[in-house]
């Protein structure tokens, strides 16, 4: 048997992973996870089925955690129904031995080589209020950031996109209505990824190279129809995740992005939500806090094109 480690959280720096190395362990992440570990804000049972269901894939790592109850009632069901797919269980010597090696990695999320740099990503615009105060602060600074737009609302706001790509911002791809991927046939995915695309080189002469998908599930075939578009598939930093859709206020987006996030993190926040959004507040508190510790901003791409790109994949 080899030696395994996996850090808790998944949090990792370079140093950790050759500490752990020095030592003849091996660390492994994983290739899907969902938040089974939270039973306070558990999804249904057939939405945590249906997610582990249509993200398989071959040398997959599934992490689960022993305290979920989601995970106690779907546990025998999913053994059987991934069996009855032809995919058989093997422990993690096993796979590394067969012929598709262990698959924790492909989906980004930070660079940990980028050294004392983050990016900050703004997803579901763009928004007629809010995104125009967000680039106000981020001019007021001289930063970098990146929007993940909405098509359908790219296309609502175009003056405002046309701003962002002017001001040298990025731009991602984050499908064209926003529908979550695992209700989605495969057809639907590749219109929702393509029709985005189309837009923004038809209307900005602007191709995105970066995807992200709604809610940041790891899909296999989006990931694979983004590919095939030149677009990277970019989730982000989990920790750092704020929940800043869900309309906290401004201390509270601010404090959970500044008490995690580490180097090379990509932070996810957004510019376009339902309600009242204290974002725009939280991102001026954020970037001089940042700036004050040292970190540069940059878009998602500059982050990814620091230092060796190999270790901005989990489980490298
Ligand atoms: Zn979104």
């Amino acid at each position: 048997m080899k030696k395994y480690f996996r850090p808790p959280e998944g949090t990792f720096s370079k140093e950790l992973l050759d500490n752990a190395g020095d030592l003849g362990y091996k660390t492994v992440f994983w290739s899907f996870a969902y938040a089974d570990w939270d039973n306070n804000n558990q999804k249904d049972e057939s939405w945590a089925y249906d997610r582990i269901m249509s993200s398989l894939h071959d040398g997959m790592v599934i992490l689960l955690h022993p305290n979920s109850v989601t995970n106690a009632k779907i546990l025998e069901k999913l053994i059987t129904d991934i069996r009855a797919k032809g995919y058989k269980f093997g422990n993690l010597d096993e796979l590394y031995a067969s012929q598709y090696g262990v698959e924790t990695s492909g989906y980004i999320r930070d660079n940990k080589e980028a050294g004392k740099c983050v990016a900050l990503t703004f997803d579901d615009g763009p928004h007629p209020e809010y995104t125009p105060q967000i680039l106000d602060i981020l001019d007021e600074y001289g930063v970098k950031a990146t929007f993940f737009v909405v098509g359908e609302n790219a296309a609502r706001y175009p003056e405002i996109v046309k701003r962002i790509i002017d001001s040298g911002h990025e731009i991602g791809n984050h499908t064209w209505s926003h529908k979550q991927m695992n209700s989605l046939s495969k057809e639907q995915i590749q219109k929702e990824i393509t029709k985005t695309q189309a837009f923004l080189k038809e209307s900005f002469n602007y191709s995105p190279v970066l995807f992200r998908p709604p809610g940041g599930g790891e899909y296999t075939f989006a990931k694979e129809t983004a590919e095939s578009l030149g677009c990277k598939y970019v989730l982000w930093a989990w920790r750092t995740d704020s929940k800043d859709w869900a309309c906290p206020d401004a201390e509270s987006i601010s404090q959970t992005v500044l008490s995690t996030v580490s180097e090379g993190d990509i932070v996810l926040l957004h510019d376009y939500v339902g309600g009242k959004s204290s974002t725009p507040r939280a991102v001026a508190q954020i970037i001089p806090q940042l700036l004050a510790q040292g970190y540069s901003l940059d878009t998602v791409s500059g982050l990814l094109s620091r230092g060796s790109t190999r270790s901005n994949l989990q489980g490298e």
